[in-house]
């Protein structure tokens, strides 16, 4: 297994109001394996956001590094909102990367009718957000972010809005995307039960000022399907993380 990402000694302080500063993340360290599927869980401030903004390379680290083995430019990302441009149809609002890149080759234009179909969107590509139910939204909006065939995909809380059904079935659907493309996934969320069902590895933050916890592995088999959700094993990594949660 060989390394995508390497994150070292990373801190990060904010300048807030009247000279106050927030230390929003205190050494962080850690190695992300290619392909890797690692969850990032903690309460409300802990830093979990600023972590995967730095990785996007939207905000800078105050001190230390982030070594990429990919170029920074393969990431896709993926917010708590579908972010979905409202005049623009499925297919057109999934191909917009593509558009701005100019990558609009047969073989990406075929690589993204794969992922429509991947994600369960055959036959919506006419439709407009507005049409859709919020899960089809947000899989367009997964869909969109691997439209370029980025290594590593970045997502914060992207199922945080949705019913807890509806949350379930979005879980099954991006393991199975994964399975299919490869990419080494960090997933941010607040639910424990979808962390343990997803992840390789789960990485448990404190709050201020910012710190990884523990970081546990996962051992249940693969592929999973929801059933596992009722095996000892399962039930006994939950126990453990909100023990490690407090
Ligand atoms: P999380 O995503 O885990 O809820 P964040 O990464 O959004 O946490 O925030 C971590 C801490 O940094 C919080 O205390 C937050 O108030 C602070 N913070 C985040 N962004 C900024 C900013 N741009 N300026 C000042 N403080 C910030
Ligand atoms: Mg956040």
């Amino acid at each position: 297994m060989s390394t995508a990402i390497r994150i070292e000694e990373v801190n990060k302080i904010y300048k807030a109001s009247r000279g106050r500063e927030v230390q929003a993340l205190t050494n962080i360290n850690l190695n992300v394996d290619e392909s890797e599927f690692i969850s990032i869980i903690g309460p409300s401030g802990c830093g979990k956001s600023t972590l995967l903004r730095i990785l996007a390379n939207l905000d800078t680290p105050s001190s230390g590094h982030i070594h990429w083995e990919s170029s920074a430019d393969h990431i896709g990302f993926v917010f708590q909102d579908a972010t979905l441009l409202p005049w623009k149809t499925v297919y057109e609002n999934a191909k917009f990367p593509l558009e701005v890149k100019k990558m609009t080759s047969k073989e990406h234009l075929d690589n993204l009718d794969k992922l429509l179909e991947l994600a369960g969107l055959k036959g919506f590509e006419k439709a407009y957000p507005r049409e859709l139910s919020g899960g089809m939204r947000q899989r367009v909006s997964i869909v969109r972010a691997l439209s370029y065939n980025p290594d590593v995909l970045l997502m914060d809380e992207p199922f945080g809005a949705l019913d807890a059904l509806t949350r379930d079935k979005m879980g099954i659907e991006l393991l199975r995307i994964w399975t299919e493309t490869k990419k080494t996934i960090l997933f941010v969320t607040h639910s424990i039960a979808e962390a343990v069902f997803l992840s390789d590895r789960v990485i448990v933050m404190s709050p201020r000022p910012g710190k990884i916890d523990e970081i546990i592995d996962i051992d249940l088999p693969r592929p999973r399907s929801v059933e596992v959700k009722e095996t000892i094993e399962f039930v006994n990594y939950v126990k453990k993380l909100r023990e490690v949660l407090g």
